[in-house]
Parts: structure tokens; C-alpha cells; sequence
């Protein structure tokens, strides 16, 4: 098992992220198994209660794990399934830690940062390492390790610690540090000030860890790279090719192609002495760059209102706007999101906002479609109602999810069968007429992971065959998603609701559970309970999104006829991407089966090296 080590200098939110997230698609690229965890030194157990507004979303996975955003980039950028321990807090390493020690397993000793939770944060790390992350089940050759917040933060000692260990433990040649720094660019000099990398490197290197690449962060490119490259060289005792260089790029999906034109992978390979595919990573990289080309070239734009509770910042919305990259890019399209604050589309703020008012419904107009996403409390769900309203009534095609479809039957109840207290008791407990009701498992007194989380099947009953997204979906009768939520349509009410033209048309194994309903005679209104936004991949865009942007560029009804695909004058003419995507997944196929039949180690055989 190999390591790469990620760490962060000078400052936080500077990508350290993606720039992981993107070596691992570059390792990926040579048909290497990739996994990757994420370290966040906070107390906290699990990032399930965080407002939005802490660390952006609460990122879901197939388990139920309520992990960091970063492990969305990594799921998307190496198309993996990560489990909730492949995301390290301070919280769960103690919270280990003391029921040993409550176990007595410690016997009798005292229980001190060096070496209980040094070690246990070795083992953890060791042991998650090796679980398999994609669909082959094969134990991944590479693990890469995040380690979140600044070298130098109080929090992060003893997992740098750790590591310094960590390093002697697996041997130096089979782990990587990789130290992602920031240049600052002062507007007045215009030069690129390598000082504070200086001296974080200096700081890491004091803590015992070598940088072997330093990836150097900036805003702008720096004006002289090979002057800047030799400076960082000389001062922090790397070579050149060690130095590797990332203004602020148009789109996350650059930054592999940029690494790698960088000579990162090559490096990388070498450094850890893995094999590289060469066929593999040319049509890997080529569908790669295709991908980033469509994104950074379509002429088209389709306009998107997402109407939010989290505006001010759009890392609350991280998955739901990558979505509609990832459907926009598969159809040659590009999107523009304009975030709309929910509450200010509600009547009252006419006399209190009246511009902010104003605003949000141009904004709301002005859109070729409109994403209600999840959310949670009181603030903002009448200005969503309103949204699903305008919607149904002017045929503009909607998506809403999680709290996007409990808001879009509430207005269907209200507006349409004139139930006018239509409510849900997440806002009322009391009440008249509950159209949203909280789920029996949910238990209010305690806020931590007490929701309906994870993958679960959802079932397409058979009133779908007029649907939009049991078409979407490839007709198949069931299909898997996840989950986030406390409250659920009240099944006293699906008759009515349905009988009236909202027909649920997806629901949980058991039938009990409404998963997705869709309004008929609409060019696409779909809302579904659970989150499809966490599923999407770069080149495998979510269903109900793709349904969305299609519906909202005029091309759904075509695409359904098309079984399911642009018509020619609507796709690219060299449009190779199915024919690349099918290559790939057969040489996952065979390297994997190589690897079960022969244990080679880098499961290819020596005629694909
Ligand atoms: N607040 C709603 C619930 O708990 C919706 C949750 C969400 O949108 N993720 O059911």
C-alpha cells in the first residue's frame, strides 16, 4: 500500500481538496485502485450538524456517513464509494480511544496523545486503507490522505505526529508528502512572494515531514515561474520538477490536466515506483479532457434558479451545482446558476425588501428552469412554495429535492386541492392538516444522526409510464439513492394528491415511503425525496438533473424519443464519449480480473503495462 500524504501551508481554502482529489484521477488515469481519506482535526464526531453555513454542505454517503464536502470531490474525481470512516475527526479518534480505555483495554496505563491517539490514528488509517472503494472489490493500491486546516494548527498536531511515525512505519518509499502552499501576489510589487511557503515548509520539515512535491497556489499565474521555481527549490531544498505550480483555473476539471502537463503523474509513478498503463491513461485523460472542454466551450447556457436558504455561499449548494455541470457538460451545454434567497420570493417581503423582493422573482423569470434543493427550519419554506407555484402554473420545469418536494407538494395541496392550512410539522407540530409529517424513527431530543440516511431503493410503481424520470432512470424498476431527511409525506393524503395529477410515482420497498412524484402534463416537474445530487459524476450525470437541463434547453422530449440520446444535430459530430466510456470500462474490467486471476499486485498484466 502506497501513501500520499496531503498537507496545507500558509493558509486554508486554497483547493488542497481538489488539488488531492485530482492526483487521484491522475493515479486512476493508469488503472491504479485509488482510495482516499479525509482528516478533520475539529471535535466534532461527524459533520451531520453543521450549519451550511460552517463548512458548506453536509455531504452524504452510500452508509449514511455525513462527512465533509471534500469527500464529494473525491467520489466525483476518482469515481469511487466512500464509507463514513474514510472521513478522520479528532472526535472519533478519542471517542475510540476512551471506549478502550473504559474497556479497560489499556491496562491500567496512563492514556496519553503519544502514543494511544497516535497509534490510533495510525491504525485507523492502515485499516480503512485497505477497504475497497469501487465496484470490483479489489483492495486499493493507493491511499490518499487529507489532512485539513494549516500545518502549525494546535488540532492537527497529533496527526501530524502520526504521520512522522507513520513514515518509518511503511517506509519512506512507499509514502508521499504532498504540501499544497499559497504564493501571495501583492497588487502593488506585482510580484509572487514565496516568503510564507518558505517558511511553512520549514514548519512541516520541523514537525519531521519532507515535502517531496510542494504545490504552490495562487491567484493569478505567477509572472515568472521558472524564477519562482527556483526560489521554492533552493529555500526548501527540493528539486525543480518537485515544484509544481496552480493559479486559480475556469474549472476544477483543469486542474488534472494542468497537474499532469506539470509532469505530477510521472513523478508521482516514479517516486512510488507504480506501473503505468499506458493505453488506459490515454483514453481516460482524452474523455477527461473532453469533459473539460465541453464544459469550458459550449457556446449554449442554460440558466438555473436555485432557490436556497445558504445563498451567501455557494458551498452550501456544492453537489447540486456540480450536478448540473456534469448534466449540462454531457449535452454540450453550459450553466449558470443564479442562487435565489427563498424568503425574499414570499409576500411579505414586498413591504419590507421591496428591491430584494423585486429581485429574486426577475431572477426566478429569467431562469430556463428552477432547483428547489434540501434544506431544513422555518426561514425561506413559504418562498419556496412560492417557487414550486410559479413553476407548476407557468410549465417551467422544476426539479426539487428533499425539502424541494415536501415544499412542492404542499403548494400542490394548498393550491390545487385547496387544503389552505396544507403544513408540515417540521415549521407547525400542531399542525390542522399535516401534509408533512415526521418520520416515526426520528427521535427530536437528540439533533446527531437520528435522520433517514444513506443509500436506500426506491421502487417505480406501475403508474410510471407517462413519467419524464422512470424514462430518465432507463425504465428500470428500481433504483438506489441517498438519503438525508426527518420528515415525509403523510400517506392520509397521497389519494388526494395523486387523484388530482400529482402522481407519486417512486416509493421505498415497503411502499410506505413516497420517493418521487412528478406532475403530469408538465414538460418536467420532478421532485423526489431523496438526493440525487450526491450520485452524479462527472461522466455520469445524474438522471433527474440531466432531465432538468434537458427540459430546460427544449431537448427532453426529443432526447426520449431518441432512446435516450442528443440527436445527431444536437450532439457533437466527433462525440466519441460512449465509445471511450465502454473501452474504459472494459479495461476496468479485465485489469480487475487480471488482478483477482494472477495477484498481481497492480492488477495488469505485463503486455497492458
Ligand atoms: N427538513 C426536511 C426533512 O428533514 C428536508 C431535509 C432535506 O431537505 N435534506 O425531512
Amino acid at each position: 500500500m502506497k501513501y500520499i500524504i496531503v498537507t496545507g501551508g500558509v493558509m486554508s481554502g486554497v483547493g488542497k481538496g481538489i488539488i488531492a482529489s485530482s492526483i487521484g484521477t491522475l493515479l486512476k488515469s493508469c488503472g491504479i485502485h485509488v482510495t482516499s481519506i479525509k482528516i478533520d482535526p475539529y471535535l466534532n464526531i461527524d459533520a451531520g450538524t453543521f450549519s451550511p453555513y460552517e463548512h458548506g454542505e453536509v455531504y452524504v454517503l452510500d452508509d449514511g456517513g455525513e462527512v465533509d464536502l471534500d469527500l464529494g470531490n473525491y467520489e466525483r474525481f476518482m469515481d469511487v464509494t466512500l464509507h463514513s470512516v474514510n472521513n478522520i475527526t479528532t472526535g472519533k479518534i478519542y471517542q475510540e480511544v476512551i471506549n478502550r480505555e473504559r474497556r479497560g483495554d489499556y491496562l491500567g496505563k496512563t492514556v496519553q496523545v503519544i502514543p494511544h491517539i497516535t497509534d490510533a490514528i495510525q491504525d485507523w488509517v492502515e485499516r480503512v486503507a485497505k477497504q475497497p472503494v469501487s465496484d470490483d472489490g479489489v483492495q486499493p493500491d493507493v491511499c490518499i490522505v487529507e489532512l485539513g486546516g494549516t500545518i502549525g494548527d494546535i488540532e492537527s498536531m497529533p496527526f501530524v505526529e502520526a504521520f512522522r511515525q507513520f513514515q518509518f512505519k511503511v517506509k519512506k518509499e512507499n509514502l508521499i508528502c504532498a504540501h499544497v502552499s499559497f504564493i501571495l501576489q501583492p497588487g502593488a510589487t506585482g510580484d509572487d512572494k514565496t516568503k510564507p511557503t518558505q517558511a511553512s515548509v520549514r514548519e512541516l520539515r520541523g514537525l519531521g515531514l519532507t515535502p517531496d512535491l510542494i504545490i504552490c497556489r495562487s491567484t493569478k499565474p505567477c509572472n515568472n515561474v521558472e524564477q519562482v521555481k527556483k526560489k521554492i527549490s533552493t529555500f526548501c531544498d527540493v528539486a525543480l520538477k518537485q515544484v509544481l505550480f496552480m493559479h486559480d483555473l475556469d474549472s476544477i476539471y483543469k486542474v488534472p490536466l494542468f497537474m499532469e502537463k506539470q509532469g505530477a503523474l510521472e513523478f508521482l509513478l516514479d517516486r512510488l515506483s507504480l506501473p503505468i498503463n499506458i493505453t488506459f491513461n490515454q483514453i481516460f485523460m482524452k474523455q477527461w479532457k473532453k469533459l473539460s472542454d465541453k464544459i469550458d466551450y459550449s457556446q449554449k447556457t442554460i440558466k438555473i434558479a436555485l432557490v436556497g436558504k445558504y445563498t451567501q455561499l455557494s458551498d452550501a449548494y456544492a453537489s447540486v451545482s456540480r450536478a448540473l455541470t456534469h448534466a449540462g457538460a454531457n449535452i454540450n451545454h453550459k450553466v449558470d446558476i443564479t442562487y435565489v434567497e427563498a424568503a425574499n420570493l414570499e409576500n411579505d417581503t414586498k413591504i419590507s425588501n421591496p428591491v430584494g423582493y423585486h429581485e429574486a422573482w426577475q431572477k426566478l423569470c429569467r431562469s430556463d428552469g428552477v432547483i428547489v434543493p434540501g434544506g431544513f427550519g422555518t426561514r425561506g419554506v413559504e418562498g419556496k412554495i412560492e417557487a414550486c407555484r410559479w413553476c407548476r402554473e407557468t410549465r417551467k420545469p422544476f426539479l426539487g429535492i428533499c425539502l424541494g418536494m415536501q415544499t412542492a407538494v404542499l403548494e400542490f395541496a394548498r393550491n390545487v386541492l385547496h387544503i389552505e392550512n396544507a403544513e408540515t410539522t417540521e415549521i407547525n407540530l400542531n399542525a390542522k392538516e399535516p401534509l408533512i409529517v415526521e418520520m416515526p424513527e426520528h427521535c427530536p431530543e437528540n439533533k446527531g444522526g437520528t435522520m433517514r440516511l444513506g443509500k436506500r431503493t426506491t421502487i417505480f410503481k406501475n403508474n410510471s409510464s407517462f413519467s419524464n424520470i422512470y424514462k430518465l432512470y432507463g425504465r428500470r424498476q428500481q433504483i438506489e439513492e441517498r438519503h438525508r431527511h426527518r420528515y415525509e409525506v403523510n400517506l392520509d393524503y397521497v389519494e388526494r394528491v395523486e387523484q388530482a395529477g400529482l402522481k407519486f410515482i417512486g416509493v421505498d420497498t415497503e411502499g410506505k415511503r413516497m420517493e418521487i412524484c412528478e406532475l403530469e402534463n408538465h414538460p418536467y416537474f420532478v421532485a423526489t425525496q431523496f438526493h440525487p445530487e450526491y450520485l452524479s459524476r462527472p461522466l455520469k450525470p445524474s438522471p433527474p438533473f440531466l432531465g432538468l437541463m434537458l427540459a430546460s434547453c427544449g431537448k427532453l422530449k426529443s432526447y426520449l424519443e431518441n432512446e435516450c440520446r442528443l440527436t445527431p444535430d444536437e450532439s457533437c459530430s466527433e462525440d466519441d464519449s460512449e465509445d471511450i466510456l465502454m473501452k474504459i470500462q472494459d479495461l476496468i474490467v479485465t485489469s480487475s480480473n487480471e488482478k483477482k486471476v494472477n495477484g498481481n499486485s497492480n492488477g495488469f498484466s505485463n503486455d497492458l503495462l
